[in-house]
């Protein structure tokens, strides 16, 4: 007898068969003696159709408005999920995010959960009710509703477990855990029985999504045992968790990004500075600079490229156009049409030739390297877009093949 915090995501519940299907498993665990509060995700694509509808009418919404329609995704599934429930013959409820108490900032669209008032949540348990939440929302000190950013429902459900003192978070997806690599592209990608907070946190962030990286964060720091697992089996998951690492594997996992836009400032002034001034003005507009390099100037000119997600692109270039006189570089070109390969694995830390087995399988398969950026336990290069699927195998195959 304990509490559980599940989780389904979109494809778990994307239509009537998979909403009964999910109904079963969370009712199977509350009539084994558990207390069950579920987070739950919008239908299939529902979150991408309600963007598209958004943009017919207005590409240019405010936040707040784009939030408002995109919590109502989470809204049909919870009612949904609630009256299979029902038909199950289990007492349930659902309740929205404010409803269970989620309280976020005020960052619209990528809003950060402060705190989670438990009494209603508590009250509904008390009163033996399973209790669906809808995942990726909260509301905020205006008491407007918020979105936590895509993928967030994990986010949710991770907050509930620790809000709640859960004995365990369990994450259910369209896969039977965390792969070595996406396994949609990466055919012979395998599953991880277990992997550490620290690094699901670099693959999350690198873009492995089948977690949510503030998810991760947020478990290490409450410490929720979370685990990662298929709704449509009954297959031992993944769990992350604190680990010492039982398999010696130096590189436990490959992923790619391809939210990355490159812009490159040639011709600057090679003078002391420089760089300083061009940082510091994107740093005010709080736009987060990835990967950095600058050439060696020759004490008249030099270029300084960096990267930053698409969506900070136009107005990294609005903020340089406006500041010209300031940057003064010859020409400033960007292109979207890169991705981030990233290798991530806390084994590396001490070993010196991983970084050039990782460039020596990206020479192998004819992969040119644009930027490079290393860490503890991460390495990751820029390539070209139509590289960025045929890097990650044959990283993968370099380095983890079984
Ligand atoms: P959900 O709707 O359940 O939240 P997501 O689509 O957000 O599911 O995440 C699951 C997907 O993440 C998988 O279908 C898989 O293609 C992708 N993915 C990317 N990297 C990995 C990885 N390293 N391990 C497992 N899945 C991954
Ligand atoms: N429905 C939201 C999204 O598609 C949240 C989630 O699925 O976790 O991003
Ligand atoms: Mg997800």
């Amino acid at each position: 007898m304990g509490l559980i915090v599940q989780k389904y995501g979109g494809t778990s519940v994307k239509d009537a068969e998979r909403v009964m299907n999910v109904a079963r498993r969370i009712t199977d665990a509350y009539k084994a003696g558990n207390n069950v509060v579920v987070a739950v995700s919008a239908q299939g694509d529902t979150t991408d159709d309600l963007i598209e509808k958004a943009k017919e009418i207005n590409p240019n919404a405010s936040k707040r408005e784009m939030d408002m329609l995109l919590s109502t995704g989470e809204q049909i599934s919870i009612s949904l999920l609630a009256m299979a429930i029902e038909k199950i013959g289990c007492p349930v409820i659902s309740l929205t995010g404010w409803q269970a108490g989620v309280k976020t900032d005020a960052k619209y669209g990528a809003a950060r959960i402060s705190t989670i008032d438990t009494e209603r949540l508590q009250a509904e348990l008390d009163k033996k009710n399973i209790v669906i939440v809808a995942g990726f929302q909260g509301i905020n000190k205006y008491d407007d509703i918020t979105t936590l950013g895509r993928g967030g429902s994990d986010t949710s459900a991770v907050a509930l477990a620790a809000a709640l003192h859960a004995d365990v978070c369990e994450i259910y997806t369209d896969v039977d855990g965390v792969y070595t690599a996406d396994p949609r592209f990466v055919k012979n990608a395998y599953k991880l029985d277990d992997i550490s907070y620290d690094e699901m946190l670099e693959l999350a962030s690198l873009g492995a999504n089948v977690l949510h990286n503030r998810s991760v964060e947020m478990a290490k720091k409450y410490g929720v045992k979370l685990s990662v697992r298929s709704s449509l089996n009954n297959n031992e998951g993944t769990y992350v968790k604190e680990v010492e690492q039982v398999e010696k594997m130096l590189v436990r996992g490959v992923t790619r990004d391809n939210d990355v836009a490159r812009i490159a400032l040639c011709g600057v002034e090679d003078t002391p500075g420089k760089a300083f001034s061009v940082f510091r003005m994107l740093a005010k507009h709080g736009i987060s600079v990835d990967l950095i390099i600058q050439s060696i100037g020759n004490g008249e000119k030099k270029d300084i490229s960096f990267t930053v997600t698409e969506e900070d692109l136009q107005p990294v270039l609005d903020l340089l156009e406006e500041n010209k006189a300031i940057v003064k570089a010859d020409e400033v070109k960007w292109t979207k049409d890169v991705s981030k390969v990233s290798i991530v694995g806390a084994g590396m830390v001490n070993n010196s030739g991983v970084a050039a087995t990782m460039f020596e399988a990206l020479y192998d398969a004819h992969i040119n390297i644009n930027m490079i950026a290393t860490s503890e336990i991460k390495i990751s290069v820029l390539v070209d877009r139509k590289d960025a699927e045929a890097a990650v195998v044959a990283i993968h195959d370099k380095f983890l093949l079984k």
